[in-house]
């Protein structure tokens, strides 16, 4: 389906494409040993390389280059044998070098896709332009005193890869589900670890809009967007500004632009700058990058399972359906819980389609209650699935299990434990059953002559009734057969 925009003097299509700034999970910096670690005091982590003192030189992290090989090729990219660094030269208080050592003309990876899947379900193929390495600049920090500004080196020299689509998207919708799948692959393949409040992956994002079948529009750079929602909310509002200036018989101006989050609003920042502007040249610091192909071969063994690969075992392995196969691969430590707590009990498919359940709702409820991810869950996989277990063998019902869960979450006793001391076990006997729904009927016999001259609502509180009697003990199903059957003697 397209995502035409409809106004009075015809239809629009938007294009985006996205230059996405991922730090790599490293230990130390790209060119230097100093460490990569978030929220230490400012410039604890600053080496005299990352503060460019004169005669230091930098030295290449080979670690930080089989992370950027890695995600190459989890990102369905060539690997280039050879790539090289460039200086990208301009000023700034924050870059004490004042270049940035990027690669500009040999990327170390080109090529490259990442499968998304639309609202409407159609599958389509964002295209990668390049992959490169670089180094990200210091901070200037402005809010701190009225008259002064701070320069934090932290970040100075950390590794960056910048992920460079094509211009492949065509909605702010399109876009969001890019960075959502590519974050998640990033996660799975353990090259960045996606966190956008960090500041360990934010997003340039180009948005130009045209007549469906005419060639591409003039774009506009939004800077720095980090977080999927205003990823969203300044596409959107790139789409209507632009369509409103050209429907204004205006021109659309080829510029950077700052995304204000507090206003959802876009504003110019300068206009664009070219290659040239930056003077870019090989670093003559630093050799060519060659590598060898058994060091990516080696990598390759690697890369893990991968979530759509995942997602397709899940479906066809367990039957699970589509959306909760997905949402469940959708990050390496759910899949992970999810799995283990399958191989702690004898799973069939209808157990696994009751962990998913219990797992995609109910446990997920509680970690956000909470505000914990899965592997922080109080609750263990092991006791997840004897919970799932328990359900599927009508030992407790699905009401009863939603306490059960919240007493696992508080005491991290096992579900059985918990079942057997506060006496929850679903009662499943018939007479039992029987003999209290007769309680309920007798008490309320005015109610049921009220059901039987057509006020069929009233079955719903027969069963409540019961249920109370029964403190929700009380089998559902046969609770309706029984009651059905009293109630048409
Ligand atoms: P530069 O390096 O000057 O920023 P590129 O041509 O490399 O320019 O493109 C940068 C990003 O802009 C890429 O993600 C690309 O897909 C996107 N892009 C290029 N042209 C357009 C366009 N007309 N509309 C939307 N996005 C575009
Ligand atoms: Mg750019």
């Amino acid at each position: 389906m397209k995502d035409y925009i409809k106004t009075e003097t015809g239809e629009w299509e938007a294009v985006v494409g996205l230059e996405v700034h991922a730090q790599i999970i490293s230990n130390s910096k790209l060119f230097s040993g100093a460490s990569t670690k978030f929220g230490v005091s400012p410039n604890e982590s600053v080496s005299f390389i990352d503060a460019a003192l004169p005669g230091t030189l930098p030295v290449i992290n080979s670690f930080c280059v089989d992370q950027a090989i890695k995600t190459g090729l989890g990102l369905n990219g060539n690997i280039n044998l050879a790539s090289r660094f460039d200086r990208k030269n301009y000023f700034y208080a924050d870059l004490p070098q004042g270049y940035q050592i990027s690669q500009f003309y040999h990327p170390i990876i080109s090529g490259g896709y990442v499968e998304i899947e639309r609202e409407d379900g159609e599958v389509r193929r964002i295209g990668i332009d390049h992959i490169h390495m670089e180094q990200d600049a210091g901070k200037s920090i402005h809010d701190q005193s009225p008259t002064k500004s701070f320069i934090d080196l932290n970040r100075s020299g950390a590794a960056l890869m910048e992920i460079v689509t094509k211009p492949d998207m065509r909605s702010a919708d399109e876009a969001a589900a890019f960075l959502r799948k590519l974050r998640s692959i990033l996660r799975y393949l353990k090259t960045c670890d996606g966190n956008m409040e960090e500041g360990s992956m934010r997003a340039d994002v180009n948005v130009s809009v045209r007549r469906p079948g005419t060639k591409l529009g003039t774009r506009a750079e939004v800077k720095n967007v980090n977080s999927i929602k205003f990823l969203t909310t300044a596409v959107n509002f790139e789409i209507k500004r632009q369509i409103e200036l050209l429907e204004a018989g205006k021109e659309i101006e080829q510029e950077t632009r700052l995304f204000d989050s507090s206003t959802g609003v876009t504003k110019t920042m300068r206009s664009k700058e070219d290659a040239q502007d930056y003077r870019y040249f090989p670093d003559p610091d630093l050799p060519p990058l060659l590598l060898k192909q058994s060091r990516i071969e080696a990598i390759r063994k690697t890369i893990p399972e991968l979530p759509d690969a995942k997602a397709a075992r899940f479906q066809r392995d367990y039957d699970l359906p589509h959306y909760d196969a997905n949402l469940i691969a959708s990050e390496q430590e759910i899949a992970d819980f999810y799995e283990e707590a399958l191989k702690s009990v004898e799973a069939d498919n209808e157990m696994a389609k009751i962990l998913a359940n219990w797992v995609i709702g109910d446990l997920f409820a509680l970690l956000n209650k909470h505000g914990k991810t899965i592997s922080e869950s109080r609750v263990s996989s092991k006791n997840m699935g004897e919970l799932a277990m328990l359900i599927k063998t009508d030992v407790i019902s699905g009401k009863i299990a939603k306490d059960v869960l919240e007493i696992m979450w508080e005491t991290q006793k096992s579900p059985s434990k918990i079942v057997e001391e506060k006496g929850l076990k679903q009662i499943t006997d018939v007479n039992a059953i029987e003999s209290s729904l007769k309680e309920v009927l007798a008490k309320h016999s005015d109610k049921v002559a009220e059901y039987k001259s057509g006020k069929e609502k009233l079955f719903g509180f027969f069963i409540g009734q019961a249920m109370k009697q029964t403190q929700g003990k009380a089998n559902p199903q046969m609770l309706n057969e029984i009651l059905k059957k009293l109630l048409s003697v």
